[in-house]
């Protein structure tokens, strides 16, 4: 995402509630900002930054960039901000698609600075909900230990998929993210800072998960740790058709023995759509359960652990390197019950052309078993077995009429989603 801007150190500065604007403290009936361990940013290149997201669709400025120092600031701003009714919005890596991590009007957190890991045992870490899952790895790694589910881009913060539920290819195994927390602390709305479990203010707990920022500013998230392999058999098994595809994920899925678990459905050169499963095995004898009839699955690459973790660092540079601003990402991202998913992902196939995806744009598409998410906010399909499926598509900037173009086939994804009593995941549907 965009560099976050380091402005001047502010002057001390006041809100005026009858103007709604900042101003100086010796204004008449201003009040005081809080003294503050971090800062409250103003200027116009913060508020830009902090309209901006991944999906670059959706730019709404605050009034203020808070820089947390520490937890104390995010209560004070909290309790400052409730008095004139200002929101405050916490945000991670910015990596949204649709806007969820701006606050039109109000006040963003940067929780990028409350990144600290500041314990890690043979089962658990502890670490700022502001660091990034790579940070976490960094800290986890080289005592042998991983997070036991990944998102595929490791970019991202924890409190920001926390707040969404943060899948991967092990989520057949271990369900979200979110089902592997195992203590949040968490400001709440009246700046109190508490902490919680599953045993202890377990409806805090269940209501900070996976809600969007909702039920308030996680702060700190003691994580679930697990063996992490050294190396990784990975491959791409490929599939003839889309019946393969389902037929083979299904295999992989209850027979349980493969580690990770994905697919890719990517339009090829010639224009025919190509199905791969993408699998990853953390032993020899996991990488044998991927030989099924009927299928190439070609050579597995062994790649370690580290590697293997952070394999989509090197396409998010080739992105980042376009230039921020440039890109659009008309993402769509839904929960499938696996009846449907036949029918949808075909007449997604068929939409698969470089118009509506762009040129680095795929369909993802992987099987869960509900049984293993276990999230009270994560709104599930019915059904043992359910399908995350997403229309990854990029556009240039400068084409609103592809841009256009791609949200309207949301806007199909949407309606057919609907009709199949599917639900969305992460991103609230824009329409075009
Ligand atoms: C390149 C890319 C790859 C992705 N891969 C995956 C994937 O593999 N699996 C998956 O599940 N998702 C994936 N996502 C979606 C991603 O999980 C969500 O968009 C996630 O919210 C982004 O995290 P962030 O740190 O950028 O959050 P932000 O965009 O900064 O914030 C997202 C939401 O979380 C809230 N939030 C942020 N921090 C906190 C906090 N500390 N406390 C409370 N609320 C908070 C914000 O207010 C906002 O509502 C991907 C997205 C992108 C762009």
């Amino acid at each position: 995402m965009t560099q976050r801007p380091d402005p001047a150190p502010p002057t001390a500065l006041a809100f005026d509630p009858s103007c709604r604007v900042w101003t100086g403290t010796s204004t008449p009936g201003a009040v005081a900002v809080p003294e503050l361990v971090g800062r409250l940013d103003i200027d116009e290149a913060s508020l830009s930054w902090a309209a901006r997201d991944y999906g670059e669709l959706v730019h709404h400025q605050p009034l203020a960039v808070l820089r947390p120092g520490d937890v104390g600031d995010i209560s004070a701003i909290l309790r400052f901000a409730a008095d004139f009714s200002l929101p405050v919005v916490p945000r991670g890596q910015g990596h949204s698609l649709a806007g969820q991590a701006q606050a039109p009007g109000g006040i963003v957190v940067d929780m990028s600075g409350i990144d600290h890991v500041h314990e890690v045992t043979a089962d658990h870490v502890v670490v700022g909900a502001g660091a990034r899952w790579s940070q976490v790895l960094q800290a986890t790694l080289p005592l042998g230990l991983t997070p036991p589910v990944l998102t595929d881009f490791i970019g991202l913060s924890v409190g920001g998929t926390l707040s969404v539920g943060g899948l991967g290819g092990t989520s057949h195994r271990y369900g979200a993210q979110t089902d592997n927390v195992l203590a949040l602390q968490v400001v709440v709305a009246d700046g109190s800072v508490l902490n919680c479990t599953a045993e202890e203010r377990r409806e805090l707990f269940d209501s900070v998960r996976a809600n969007y920022g909702r039920g308030g500013i996680i702060t700190c998230a003691t994580l679930r740790l697990v063996p992490a392999p050294d190396i990784v058999r990975y491959r791409k098994l490929k599939c003839p058709s889309l019946n393969d595809f389902l037929r083979v994920q299904r295999q992989l899925v209850r027979g349980g023995h493969v580690d990770h678990i994905e697919g890719h459905i990517k339009l090829r050169e010639n224009g025919q759509p190509s199905f791969e499963v993408e699998t990853a095995a953390f032993t020899d004898a996991a990488d044998a359960a991927t030989a099924l009839e009927g299928i190439d699955r070609g050579e597995a690459v062994q790649l370690p652990y580290r590697d293997f973790v952070n394999r989509l660092a090197e396409g998010d540079l080739i992105i980042g390197e376009m230039g921020i601003g440039q890109s659009t990402h008309p993402w769509c991202n839904v929960l499938l019950p696996d009846g449907a998913a036949k029918s949808f992902l075909a007449s997604a196939t068929a939409d698969l052309h470089q118009e509506l995806y762009g040129e680095f744009g795929l369909l993802l598409a992987y099987p869960l078993l509900t049984s293993k998410l276990t999230t009270p906010q994560m709104a599930l399909p019915a059904g043992e077995l359910i399908y995350l499926a997403a229309a990854l598509r990029h556009a240039f900037a400068d084409s609103p009429e592809v841009i256009t173009s791609m949200t309207a086939s949301n806007e199909r994804w949407f309606n057919d989603a609907t009709a199949a009593n599917a639900t969305l995941y992460a991103h609230p549907f824009i329409r075009a």
